[in-house]
């Protein structure tokens, strides 16, 4: 166990989260991606639509662009071909840049995915017997420096757009082959079994790749927004959920506005040892969390809040923990289930994975206590993908060059 008494504690207590301007295309096209129908429509009368117009032709594109996969305007053939070219000029369906793809021999794969504006983020896709997840990022690095995780090692470069947030959705429906095959006519849309049935490999979402969600909220709502649309993508709130540190003043609008499950990265149960974990505590500390939680708008014993809670040795691991556990979620009557982490390690990182009998050990407490607590099997570990370990390789190598140089400096300053 690596002694951390005494190194200090990283992160800002009470970040700001300050969304960076986002460069405009150099050839002037408007990115249609992550903008409601309503805003789509505004854009084509701004460009000299008149308003019908306007509107018949934004729900048409809105339709490729969310049923169908569709990024070219020419491809959209209910719209007249005159009118094609005139979209072409003014407008563009992008996708976030895709700078390697990797799958795991778990079957889990990764993305290192890069902005118009040459930002990198990642994004995880974790195939079940039972579903899809895709694990979704929402800012380019994070404030909050959770001490066991990754990317919070990174600075925070800027929020992701919905487009950016949405366009990781798209991408791995492009990835994973699943728009709806078919006729492309809109006089045809009255069998939308064709294209809504199931069968999808891409089932759930969950909003747990990099960066704090409730910080970039309004661009998560507006993204999350064209998920659940029926004319969007039509993926329901229920399979969608948003795991947040612990931005208390942010959470009842997260269920009011949004309206998706809620997964809370506990991680501990005392003050000192939170504090140390996840910083954030020092500023809504353990009950005011559990108290906003308790309040968390639609969570009930159908749908439970999910507390992520990884496992590190001698740390946060104790049969006391558990204990302690169980009665703070009964304490505030939470409808819960916890979700044990083992622990990912990456190089740097200052802890250490909790032994596979301690972690048994706790589960069953908990368990006993009646709370459901699977053990939250690794996944994509050799690719880097599970959880906690998303950092992009950019970013890596670019502390390695950062300590190349230190240690050049050092060894200059030595001669
Ligand atoms: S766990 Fe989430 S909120 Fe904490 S540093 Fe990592 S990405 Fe940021």
């Amino acid at each position: 166990m690596a002694d951390t008494t005494l190194m200090s504690i990283p992160g800002q207590v009470d970040p700001v989260p300050v969304a960076r301007d986002i460069t405009p295309r150099e050839d002037g096209r408007v990115d249609l991606l992550g903008l409601p129908k309503k805003d789509i429509a505004v854009l084509f009368e701004g460009a000299g639509l008149d308003a019908r117009q306007a509107k018949l032709r934004s729900k048409q594109v809105f339709h490729w662009i969310y049923h169908r996969g569709v990024t070219d305007f020419e491809a959209m053939t209910d719209i007249a071909k005159t009118m094609r070219p005139w979209l072409t000029e003014r407008f563009v369906i992008g996708r976030p840049e895709v700078v390697e793809a990797q799958h795991s021999n778990d079957g889990t794969r990764k993305w290192l995915l890069r902005t118009a504006d040459g930002h990198e983020f990642e994004m995880v896709f974790i195939p079940d017997a039972d579903r899809g997840t895709l694990c979704v990022s929402s800012q380019v690095g994070c404030t909050l420096n959770c001490r066991f995780c990754h990317t919070g090692t990174m600075r925070l470069v800027r929020n992701l757009t919905p487009g950016e947030i949405v366009g990781q959705v798209m991408l791995a429906r492009d990835a994973l082959g699943e728009w709806p095959k078919g006729k492309m006519d809109f006089a045809e849309e009255a069998d939308e079994a064709e294209y809504t049935a199931d069968g999808r490999l891409l089932t759930n979402i969950v909003m747990m790749g990099m960066g704090e969600p409730l910080y970039n909220f309004d661009n998560v709502k507006g993204a999350l927004k064209l998920v659940m649309d029926g004319d969007g993508l039509a993926l329901s709130k229920r399979r969608i959920t948003l795991s947040t540190s612990g931005v208390v003043p942010a959470m009842e609008r997260c269920g009011e506005e949004i309206g998706v499950n809620l997964a809370v990265s506990l991680h501990a149960v005392t003050k000192d040892i939170r504090d140390e974990i996840v910083p954030i505590n020092k500023k809504y500390g353990i009950e005011e969390l559990l108290q906003a939680c308790a309040d968390y708008p639609g969570a009930s014993n159908a749908r439970r809040i999910t507390f992520e809670y990884v496992m590190l040795k001698d740390k946060n691991d104790s049969d006391e923990d558990a204990h302690e556990l169980v009665r703070l979620l009964k304490e505030y009557k939470l409808p819960a289930k916890v979700n044990l982490i083992p622990f990912n390690p990456w190089p740097g990182a200052v802890y250490e994975c909790s032994t596979p009998e301690r972690i048994k050990a706790f589960s069953n407490i908990v368990f006993e206590g009646g709370i459901s607590a699977p053990v939250r099997t690794p996944r994509g570990r050799d690719i880097d993908a599970a959880c906690g370990q998303l950092k992009t390789a950019a970013e890596k190598k670019s502390r390695a060059q950062l300590d190349r140089e230190a240690a050049e400096a050092v060894a200059g300053e030595a001669r």
